[in-house]
């Protein structure tokens, strides 16, 4: 198991919830004590890398106008996307992993941004599979509070452009009032699931109690984490890889982190 983090996300990124100072601060220091010797370092993501999933354009306009406000962004949304590179990396070569990154990614469109995200680490890292290793198809399970539209966005129009009608990726988005629904959705979906070579997670934390959409305990993270681990082991030689998306408040996301983990890994 490994965990991708760099000391450079700890730094302010930008004035949106996603890049203030601190937030990731005791999901670190949490995870540091249970994990001390998984924790490795990402390199920035390269510029083919971000082209797989986003235009020049887009691109440019990250690096020029995003850079005029905030001077380490292009630097740091391009580690982050790197670091689910190394994710991806690291779960084909046997160790599931957890991006411990941001800025966060799933609200990035090829051409467009919102959401407190830049570059879309999701669609980078299973971009990357597919070119560099041959692994086409995957399921994306988005647990954040939010639907993930830059995943879905990049993902199927990748999809669809390359294989017709053919859809590599199979993207879900949790959605129910109470905790046992949405296992029993998580679980349902898992079992129907069309057949992949791995299964990748956008890691939003701001579903959990405390946090904006106050539904998930640490215990129903525990739970997704296992679902993913069985599903990843009897369909997917156990390739896996989650990356941090939302989540709002520091304490809750690191406890809700140790949750999920303690199943997935
Ligand atoms: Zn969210």
């Amino acid at each position: 198991m490994k965990i991708v983090f760099h000391p450079d996300f700890l730094n302010e990124i930008d004035d949106t919830p996603a890049g203030k100072i601190g937030r990731l601060t005791p999901m670190v220091e949490h995870l540091k004590k249970i994990y001390p010797n998984s924790f490795i370092l990402p390199k920035p993501a390269d510029r083919d890398d971000l082209e797989r999933a986003h235009s020049t354009a887009h691109i440019e306009q990250i690096k020029m106008h995003y850079s005029r406000l905030y001077p380490n962004l292009y630097y740091v949304a391009r580690l982050a996307a790197g670091g689910a590179i190394e994710c991806a990396r690291q779960s084909i070569n046997g160790n599931p992993s957890f991006g411990l990154i941001r800025p966060p990614g799933h609200h990035a469109s090829g051409n467009s941004c919102w959401g407190f995200c830049y570059f879309c680490n999701m669609a980078i890292a299973l971009l990357y599979l597919k070119e560099k290793h041959k692994k086409k198809r995957a399921f994306v399970l988005d647990f954040d509070l939010h639907t993930g539209d830059g995943n879905i966005n990049i993902l199927r129009a990748y999809g669809q452009k390359h294989h017709k009608d053919r859809r590599d990726y199979e993207i879900i988005n949790p959605d129910a009032r109470s905790e046992s629904v949405y296992l029993e959705i998580v679980q349902e979906a898992l079992d129907n699931a069309r057949k992949c070579d791995l299964i990748a997670v956008s890691a939003g934390f701001d579903q959990g109690l405390n946090d904006w959409g106050d539904l998930l305990s640490v215990k129903a993270y525990h739970e997704i984490g296992l679902m993913v681990k069985e599903f990843s082991e009897d369909h997917c030689n156990g390739i896996r890889f989650a990356l941090l998306e939302g989540g709002y408040n520091p304490d809750a996301m690191a406890l809700n982190a140790e949750g999920f983990l303690s199943g997935f890994f």
